[in-house]
């Protein structure tokens, strides 16, 4: 591509002026990865296409939302009959019912659920409500995990075993995070240690079952019995992160994979945001009655939103979710997935590349690292040198994952063999420079 016609280098310049950085979320500046972030035209089932109108297999699909591929035609139909009818009221509509009630038939572990606008938003209410439940302040989380960035959540490891926290951002005051104990992912030793010291003090410990956003880290199984037999004996809630796994590894969501492995398993209260919304902005929290009835207006802990259930993104997360209750859809899209990782995997043995890979459902997660990482320590001793070229190696053959090494990966419906064939190909001519 000759630079002098490059829009992408253009809107870029442009946006940088009246945008900072260019972008209205940080990890679409291509910072880590370098070169100039791709601006997104159009996009139609696997594929996007940018300001040039190169075409590019799409793995990141809105950063987990678009699980049926871009421009479903079932959930535009819905969308467009939804944006006729008004797109806004401030009041409530049968459609918020509907989609409660779709949501909570998928993931028996909520009875109620509260309907928000991002990711961001349901992590920060689902946190106010632990507290106003519990009475306590004290919050676990661990390091690598994101829950969006509300103030108390941004936040890495203090100096020792089971101290409190530092701000990760500047303008969060270390009174702000001074409740937050960050622990190490899958580290049985520093949770026991943990609820030793400070169980009777702690609202909440909060977990992405699969950390999508350190790639792709599972929480083992005896980590998670172990997190869940804690809480309950100190009266902690259990709370899931599910915005990306959530109906996107499983239609019952990360926890039906951990029920599965431990006898009547379920968290206390979940986070959902991206699948359900189908790309539109919409989270959601949700838990048991009981927890659920003391927020507002029926109980004490305030939360509000001017958009929260809005008609248009309702329309778009429901139509999205009836899709993917269909019974033909999981087999398919996981096989798709796994084709994909194995795929991969054989082409980085091929070419001697240390390299390993996991995936449910429809996230996958790859690390140039010969066995998978445990932990974000891990995770970060991957070269991040290679990836990068690996990263724009795939790019430069129409191939678009996500532009740094910490990050998931998705697969959707609208992704064919000859995508993944397309993939793999693509991959292994790249694996063989590494
Ligand atoms: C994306 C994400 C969030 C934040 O959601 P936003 O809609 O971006 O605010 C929170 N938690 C997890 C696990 C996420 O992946």
């Amino acid at each position: 591509m000759n630079t002098m016609t490059d829009r992408n280098i253009d809107l870029f310049e442009r946006a940088s002026q009246v945008i900072p950085g260019g972008v209205n979320s940080p990890v679409r500046a291509f910072r880590a990865v370098g070169g100039t972030p791709r601006f997104v035209q159009r996009a139609q089932g696997a594929y996007f296409w940018d300001a040039n109108g190169q075409r590019y297999i799409d793995y990141i699909g809105s950063w987990g939302p678009m699980i049926l591929g871009h421009g479903n035609p079932v959930v535009l139909e819905a969308v467009q009959k939804a944006a006729l009818d008004g797109f806004s009221f401030g009041a409530p509509t049968e459609r918020e019912i509907e989609l409660a009630e779709e949501i909570l038939k998928h993931v028996p572990s909520m009875e109620m659920v509260r309907l928000v606008s991002s990711g961001t938003e349901a992590g920060m209410s689902a946190l106010r409500l632990a507290r106003g439940a519990t009475g306590r302040s004290k919050i676990i989380k661990f390091e690598g995990c994101y829950h969006g960035h509300a103030d108390a959540l941004l936040v890495k490891a203090g100096s020792g075993l089971a101290t409190f926290g530092n701000p990760t951002s500047a303008g969060v005051p270390a009174e702000v995070v001074q409740h937050t104990l960050v622990l190490e992912y899958n580290n049985l030793e520093q949770l026991e240690a943990a609820f030793q010291l400070h169980g009777k003090e702690l609202a909440c410990l909060m977990i992405e079952p699969i950390a999508g956003n350190m790639n792709f880290v599972r929480a083992s199984v005896p980590f998670m019995q172990r997190c869940r037999e804690l809480c309950t004996q100190y009266g902690a809630l259990l709370v899931f992160d599910e915005v990306m796994t959530g109906f996107r590894v499983a239609l019952g969501s990360a926890q039906s994979i951990y029920a599965q492995a431990i006898q009547g398993f379920k968290p206390d209260l979940t986070v959902l945001g991206k699948v359900i919304g189908g790309g539109m902005p919409l989270a959601a929290f949700g838990g048991p009655r009981e927890i659920m009835s003391k927020l507002a207006p029926t109980g004490p802990v305030y939360q509000a939103g001017t958009l929260s259930g809005n008609p248009v993104a309702t329309a778009c997360g429901l139509a999205t979710l009836k899709e993917i209750a269909k019974p033909e859809f999981w087999p398919a899209l996981s096989a798709r997935t796994l084709r994909l990782v194995d795929g991969l995997k054989a082409a980085a043995h091929k070419a001697g590349v240390p390299f390993s890979a996991d995936c449910q459902g429809g996230m996958f997660g790859f690390f140039l690292l010969p066995e998978l990482p445990q932990n974000y320590a891990k995770v970060m001793t991957s070269d991040s040198g290679k990836f990068n070229t690996l990263f724009h190696g795939l790019l430069d053959r129409g191939v678009y994952i996500a532009p740094a090494l910490y990050e998931a990966g998705f697969v959707s419906a609208a992704h064919t063999d000859a995508d993944i064939a397309h993939t793999v190909a693509a991959a292994a001519e790249v694996f063989a420079q590494l």
